[in-house]
């Protein structure tokens, strides 16, 4: 399935529950920060992401991989969205 997320994006999103679980390193960590500062679509997801992963660490789950892939897809309709509010 084709997904319209630029590859920064689709990078950062693989990485975001390391991300939120503080797994990352320093340097990582803030290459995506300031990635967040500038990307809706992204922040969404982390949002979304920080949220789903709080809720499943109250189980002591991992986070199932059908959750990255909905939230890739949320994400693809998200961009439409701001494609058609125009910049
Ligand atoms: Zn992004």
């Amino acid at each position: 399935m084709q997904v319209p997320l630029s590859k920064t994006c689709q990078e950062l999103i693989a990485q975001l529950s390391d991300f939120l679980d503080g797994e990352l390193d320093a340097a990582l960590c803030e290459k995506i920060e300031r990635h967040l500062a500038t990307c809706d679509a992204c922040r969404v997801a982390t949002d979304t992401l920080r949220k789903t992963i709080a809720l499943y660490h109250d189980r002591r789950v991992a986070v199932p991989r059908e959750v990255h892939a909905h939230l890739i897809q949320a994400l693809g309709l998200e961009q439409m969205h701001s494609n058609t509010r125009g910049a």
